[in-house]
């Protein structure tokens, strides 16, 4: 855990705590309406389609696809040196939602539009893992 030391650490609010507690239990949670089923990422008071704060957090499979991405070359500060290169993408979950994340599990040349990925936790200290995406083999 200790090459994380420096890096950009996620601070979890009344809105995203118990997404990170999720994370550090292997569980990456996302929100659902109990109104209208919308399903929400990031996490909110209330649900984005109907404005309804009946929503609850249900476990994600944790598959999605890779909508677009970037490879990244340059470190942003000395604790993302040894990183680089390295891959930001927007990862659709099958729920629907989209998030921030990054591709690893293979080089970054290899990641592609449209690729079927899985999510991975990477424990960045005993409070904080980060939901992090492999690619799934072709099927
Ligand atoms: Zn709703």
């Amino acid at each position: 855990m200790e090459e994380h030391i420096g890096k950009n650490f996620p601070e979890p609010t009344v809105e995203t705590e118990k997404f990170w507690q999720g994370c550090r239990k292997r569980e990456l949670l996302i929100q659902q309406c109990n109104e209208c089923g919308h399903y929400q990422f990031y996490p909110r008071i209330m649900c984005t389609d109907c404005m309804s704060r009946n929503i609850d957090w249900m476990s994600a499979t944790g598959r999605g696809k890779v909508k677009t991405y970037t490879i990244i070359y340059r470190a942003i500060s000395k604790a993302y040196a040894k990183d680089v290169p390295y891959v930001v993408a927007i990862i659709e979950l099958e729920e629907g939602p989209s998030l921030m994340s990054n591709v690893v599990g293979c080089k970054p040349e290899e990641v592609k539009v449209g690729q079927e990925v899985m999510v991975t936790f990477e424990d960045w200290s005993e409070e904080i893992s980060i939901p992090k995406f492999t690619p799934l083999p072709l099927s």
